[in-house]
């Protein structure tokens, strides 16, 4: 066991983080004060091999592990949790495709992917199931060699450009997780609707708006997969959008304590620097600490994931729980050490915690992380 990066691994992360630097980072508050989908910049990021990170190399991708996709997504989140978070939805579905796609669909689809001419969203929630995923709703009847959609998807990323293209968890059996299956849904389908962009707390860097179905007919050469596997598909996926999802909470938390020590050595208050009160000494020690531990648990549940651990799941929800929770916590407790100036858009550090607190919520809020472990732990 090595605790250590290679230097491949070093070299990938400070790419990475150069391009959250120069890219992301100086237009991160614009973007989110604008509510602006920067296209264009994930763009760039796929011209450097960030959009199928861990697809396999024959079909396009950059054929790297999951803890290599871990470093990626911290480093990006430096710049802009919310932009690195779409990257992870994006890299999730080409992943599901690599996995679970024909090869002819492989060829279809993931060219335009990988270079994110087209931009994929993941589409499993619905107005009535959220974590209770399995209870989808969403219809897809069988009409020869089409199927008809009908249903309502809620709360999709990166939704609503008639080029994008949608991963759609849908019923086409019996209830429960056995009657679903995955179809592709390509942007400009008739019959697709979006609602509104979503007013949000945070993340507002992306959309997120419900896909509605009315009539649209998609082809059963779109289906992944055999009729059924669907909900094996989308929780497959998942283990890995856990891990990024933790660490894109690691960057913009680490992110969010730099800027706190950088301030403390500047800001005085009682004739002292913030830097020299011992109690705000230890407090930056725990924060780190924490982080550091987190860290290490998400490369540990990546490294579980690559190896295919028969534990690689419990530990990915133990880890995106924990990397979660954490990084919310150093977000806002570096806000704290900022004074009434945290609270204040002008320094970056509200906007951080705003973007890091949905992460609790979202890839299985952190209640059914517990759940997922427990079930492992109690045998139901
Ligand atoms: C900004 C944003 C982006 C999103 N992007 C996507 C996307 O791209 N694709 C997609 O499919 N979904 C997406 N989601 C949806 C997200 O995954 C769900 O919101 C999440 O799974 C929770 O579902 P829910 O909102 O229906 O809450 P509910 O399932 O109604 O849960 C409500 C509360 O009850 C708790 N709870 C539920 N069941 C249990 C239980 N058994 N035991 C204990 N506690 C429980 C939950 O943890 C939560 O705290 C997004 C959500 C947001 C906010």
């Amino acid at each position: 066991m090595s605790f250590a990066l290679s230097s491949e691994q070093i070299a990938l992360r400070d790419m990475a983080r150069d391009f959250a630097r120069a890219r992301i980072e100086p237009h991160a508050m614009e973007w989110d004060e604008q509510k602006h989908f920067p296209v264009d910049v994930l763009r760039e990021a796929a011209s450097l091999g960030m959009a199928g990170i861990y697809v396999r190399e024959h079909l396009g991708g950059s054929g790297m592990s999951r803890l290599d996709a871990t470093l990626v997504f911290e480093a990006l989140a430096t710049g802009c949790p919310c932009v690195a978070a779409y990257l992870s939805i994006h890299n999730m579905c080409c992943w599901i495709l690599d996995q679970f796609a024909r090869p002819a669909q492989q060829e279809q689809w993931l060219p335009a992917l990988l270079r994110m001419e087209k931009l994929a969203s993941y589409c499993l929630t619905e107005p009535g199931s959220g974590s209770d995923a399995a209870a989808l709703l969403t219809r897809a009847t069988r009409e020869g060699e089409h199927y008809v959609l009908n249903g309502r998807k809620q709360f999709i990323s990166g939704a609503g450009n008639p080029d994008d293209f949608y991963i759609v968890m849908v019923r086409t059996g019996e209830p429960g997780p056995k009657g679903i299956s995955c179809l592709v849904v390509e942007g400009g389908t008739k019959g697709v609707f979006f609602g509104p962009n979503e007013r949000k707390m945070g993340w507002n860097a992306q959309p997120t708006r419900a896909v509605i179905f009315e009539d649209a007919r998609v082809p059963v050469a779109n289906r992944i997969g055999a009729e059924g596997e669907g909900f094996k598909i989308a929780m497959a996926g998942l283990d890995g959008g856990r891990l990024n999802i933790g660490a894109c909470s690691l960057g913009g938390a680490q992110a969010a304590l730099d800027r706190a020590l950088t301030y403390m050595g500047e800001r005085r208050a009682f004739g002292k620097r913030l830097e020299e009160f011992q109690a705000l000494q230890f407090r930056v020690a725990d924060m780190a600490t924490e982080l550091e531990a987190a860290r290490t648990f998400i490369w540990r549940a990546a490294s579980a994931l690559d190896a295919k651990a028969d534990d690689a799941t419990q530990l990915c929800a133990m880890a995106k729980r924990v990397a979660t929770d954490t990084g919310f916590e150093v977000a806002n407790g570096a806000l704290q050490l900022f004074g009434g100036y945290g609270y204040l858009a002008d320094y970056g550090i509200e906007k951080i915690v705003r973007d890091l607190r949905v992460h609790q919520i979202l890839e299985g809020s952190n209640e059914i992380m517990r759940l997922i472990v427990a079930r492992q732990l109690i045998g139901r």
